[in-house]
Order: C-alpha cells, then structure tokens, then sequence
C-alpha cells in the first residue's frame, strides 16, 4: 500500500484546489449538486522518488457537518487514522476563525504530524499572513496558493521523509502496486439504502469495531475510496466508505443520490446489505433498491435497523417482523434478515459472519451429481417441459459455471428448448434445501441440444 496523506480544513479553504494540483489533474466541477458531482476525492502522487495516496476529506465530510470540527474527525476519521500525516488546509485571507481553533485542536489529539498549509497566499504581500497559524504549535507552517502551485514544492519537500514504509495499520510487506489489485479472498460489502434508514451509523459502527484494522484504499475506479476492514483473518473491502456517508441536501436529491450510490456499489459487490428501518417499516425506495441488488447478482442480506426503537417486545417480535419484511419484499425470499440496532450494536457482531457465509458456495460435481440423479433423473416427477412433436424436453445434466452468483448450467435435449419455470423454480427450491445458499440468488442457464436432422 502507499503511504497515505490526509487533507482536512473547514469548508472553502482551497482542499479540493489542493488535492487536484498534487494529484496534476483538473478536476472539472460539473453542476451544482454537491455529493454528486464531488466525488474525485482519492488520488495519487509522486514527489521526487516519492509516490503517495492523498484522501481530499472535504469530499468525504458534507459541508454542513465540516462546520463542526468534531464531525471532520468522526466522519473522516477511517482516512485520518490510516493517514501517515495530514495536511490542514488554512485560509491566509481569511486569517485564523473559531473552527480553526477547535480543529487545530482536534487534529493535535491524533498525534499524527500535521502540516499547516495557509492557502490562498497568491501574492508575496499575504505569505506574511501565514505566520499567525504559527500559534497553534505546529512546527511546519507553509504559505501556499493551491490555484498558482505556489509554495507547494516546499511544502512536499517537507512531507517526503515522513513517508517512509508502511503505516502502522497497514500490512507488511506491501508494495504500491498492491492498491490497485484486489488481495485475493476479500468480500466486497455494499451498504445501501433510503436515507435515513442509518447506512452512515451503521458504518461507523463496523469500522469501529475493536478488533478490526481498517485502512481508505482507492476504489477501482478512482473516484472513490473504498475501506478494508480486516477482523477475525477475513478482510471485508466496504464499498464506497464517503459514499455511505454523503448526504443530499433536500429530501428529493437525498433518495437519488441512495439510489445513484446503490447502483454504482452493488456493481462491484459480493453481498447487499440493504438497510431497511423497524421503526418507518418498508417503503417503495427499499423494494427498488433490493431490486438493484439482485440484478447486480449479488447476495442480500436484509438488516432491519433500529431495532432499539420497538418498544414491548417479546419473543415472537423478530420473526413477525420479518415475516412482514418478506411478505412486501416477495422477490427477496432467499435473503436473510437480520434485526438490528446500529445506535446500541445490537446483534452487529452477526453480519460479517454472514456475509461470509453467504459467498462462498462451490457445488462439488459429485455432489450435484447424485443430488441430480436422486431428484430429477428418479425423482420429483416434475417434467422439464410439455411433449413437443412426440419428443420431450428432458435434462441431461448440470454444472455450475460460476459462484457469485452461484451459476449452473442445465444441458437438455429432446423436444423443444425452453425450460418451464416450475421445473426451474422447484430446482432452485430442492437446490437451497439441499445447499444453502443463503441470502444469494441463484441462476440457471439452460443449454439445449438440438437433434441432428437425419
Ligand atoms: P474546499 O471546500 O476546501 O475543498 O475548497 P475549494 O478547493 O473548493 O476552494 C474554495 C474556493 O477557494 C474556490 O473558489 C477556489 O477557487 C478558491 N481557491 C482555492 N485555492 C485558492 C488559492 O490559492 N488562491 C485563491 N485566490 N483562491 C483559491
Ligand atoms: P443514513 O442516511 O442511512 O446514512 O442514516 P444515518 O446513519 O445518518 O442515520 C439517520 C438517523 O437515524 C440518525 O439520526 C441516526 O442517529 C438514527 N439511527 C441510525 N441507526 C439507529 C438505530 O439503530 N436506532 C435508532 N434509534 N436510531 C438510529
């Protein structure tokens, strides 16, 4: 992994202006909607032999939340605590403000080295400004002017010797190639949902979890920044960590911004974890995100948040819940469904287990084989398909092809091609009874052999 650099500051200092001249690209602002279109926020860099990760956590912290410091820690705090140093964006024109003070005094608090870089220092008259940022005790105060490159050199000249090997939470023997390639047998988890239903707390609760060492890498595509989490010897890839945690500003661009964040995350996960909310029930926005979910083949599993919130419960609670979960969610049927509290950590400790569980279903050709002899060849009576011209459709046999999501091809011959969907449903049915496959969908493929003309 490369050694990380974390740019923080209150909203408007120059971080974003920063971020894009370290890692030489202009990022071109489109529109006005912030979340959306604000999202290039990882990025690398190199600084004479030097090549490093920077994370802009101004794309990570909403605007509004960057007004109270303490936020900027929490929210950002994955990237913070991975980071080998931070640069604290300041604003030279502006001098120093109250938010200043309190973050200064945050950032202290993580003993990580912190770089002031007072910005908009655009004319040698105003590098003069720079110095008051001298009273918050940190050694290195540099004036900079993020727009014109100005005092930047300096600045990295700086940073370079504190980027030496590795973070601590990082693991060994890493190397920069490392970031871009996905480490074999990690279980991409996407966490989605409506706002509100607590996707962010629910996050925050994960990464904080004690045992787990959590570090920001790049996502693949670069504009975003997913996190591991490494906890019990299995690493989770948390898809789109900032992603989770950005908030639309009215209600309307809110929901779109769930659903444009669901789409892009379950293309790249293994398991769903689609938050729903106990205390609201389910609501339209919920189905069509599960929706996503299957069409991205991944596996799901239902958590059913803020479980703390049903008062006078007893024993039959949870299941009659989940069962009114399942009844307005049919096509979900497969999931699981879990209760929990994100707020208190109720039952938290469940879902990784079960992600994993989840993901990882290989048939063994032997036993698909007798399964397929004892309930088809034998068996259940149920016939593949209606006679067709004197022949009938009938099943050879099968294979899976794929795991994620567990694939099968089903070789048929004779009559007609086309399977009829009450022999695939009774398949699938008899297929998880047998195996599992729990929370994931399942597919079927049908090959048909024709008969030769003679
Ligand atoms: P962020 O919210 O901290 O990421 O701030 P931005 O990078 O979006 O910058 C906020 C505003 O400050 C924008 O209008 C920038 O053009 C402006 N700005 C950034 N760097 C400089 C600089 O070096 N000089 C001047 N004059 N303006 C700057
Ligand atoms: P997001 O928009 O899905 O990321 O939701 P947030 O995580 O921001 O949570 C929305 C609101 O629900 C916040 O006020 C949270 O404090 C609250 N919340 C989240 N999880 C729980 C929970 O388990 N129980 C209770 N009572 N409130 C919760």
């Amino acid at each position: 992994m490369l050694p990380l650099v974390a740019i923080v500051g209150r909203p408007n200092v120059g971080k974003s202006t920063l971020f894009n001249r370290l890692i030489g690209e202009r990022r071109s602002i489109v529109g006005d909607e912030p979340g959306i279109t604000r999202d290039r926020i990882y990025g690398e860099a190199n600084w004479r032999t030097k090549r490093f990760a920077i994370v802009d956590t101004g794309g990570i912290v909403p605007d509004d939340d960057a007004l109270i410091p303490a936020n900027i820690l929490k929210q950002a705090g994955f990237a913070i605590d991975a980071a080998q140093a931070i640069i604290w964006v300041v604003d030279a024109r502006k001098g120093i403000t109250p938010l200043d003070e309190e973050l200064a005094h945050l950032l202290r608090s993580t003993g990580k080295r912190v770089l002031v870089a007072a910005n908009k220092a655009d004319a040698v008259s105003l590098e003069s400004d720079a110095g008051e940022f001298h009273s918050f005790g940190f050694a290195d105060v540099f004036a900079i002017s993020a727009e014109h490159g100005n005092g930047i050199g300096e600045l990295l000249d700086t940073l370079e010797p504190e980027l030496q090997g590795s973070s601590p939470s990082v693991r060994e023997g890493g190397n920069a190639d490392e970031t871009f390639a996905a480490p074999a047998k990690e279980l991409r988890l996407a966490i989605v949902g409506r706002p509100n239903v607590g996707k962010s707390s629910l996050l925050n609760r994960l990464l904080g979890e004690e045992r787990a060492i959590v570090s920001p890498v790049a996502g693949t595509t670069r504009d975003t920044v997913d996190t591991l989490l490494e906890t019990g010897g299995q690493s989770f890839r948390i898809i789109d960590t900032a992603g989770i945690r950005r908030k639309g500003k009215t209600e309307a661009m809110a929901e779109k911004l769930s659903v444009v964040m669901a789409r892009k995350s379950l293309e790249r996960a293994d398991v769903a974890i689609v938050v729903l909310d106990a205390e609201q029930g389910i609501a339209a926005l919920d189905a069509a995100i599960g929706g996503y979910a299957v069409e991205a083949g991944c596996s799901i599993i239902l958590v059913l948040n803020k479980w703390d919130t049903i008062e006078n419960k007893d024993t039959h609670t949870g299941s009659a819940f989940e069962r009114k979960v399942r009844e307005q969610m049919k096509f979900l049927s497969w999931a699981s469904v879990v209760t929990i509290s994100a707020l208190t950590g109720q039952r938290l400790q469940r879902l990784l287990p079960l992600a994993v569980e989840a993901r990882n279903v290989r048939i063994s050709t032997s036993r698909l084989n007798e399964f397929f002899e004892r309930e088809i060849t034998q068996g259940s009576g149920i016939m593949p398909a209606r006679p067709h011209g004197g022949s009938r459709l009938h099943v050879q046999y099968m294979t899976q092809i794929g795991i994620r999501p567990p694939t099968f091809v089903v070789f048929t011959a004779g009559g007609k091609a086309g399977l009829h969907f009450s022999f695939v449903r009774h398949l699938e049915n008899r297929m998880r009874e047998e195996f599992g496959f729990l929370s994931t969908p399942i597919r079927f493929v049908e090959r048909h052999k024709s008969k030769r003309r003679r």
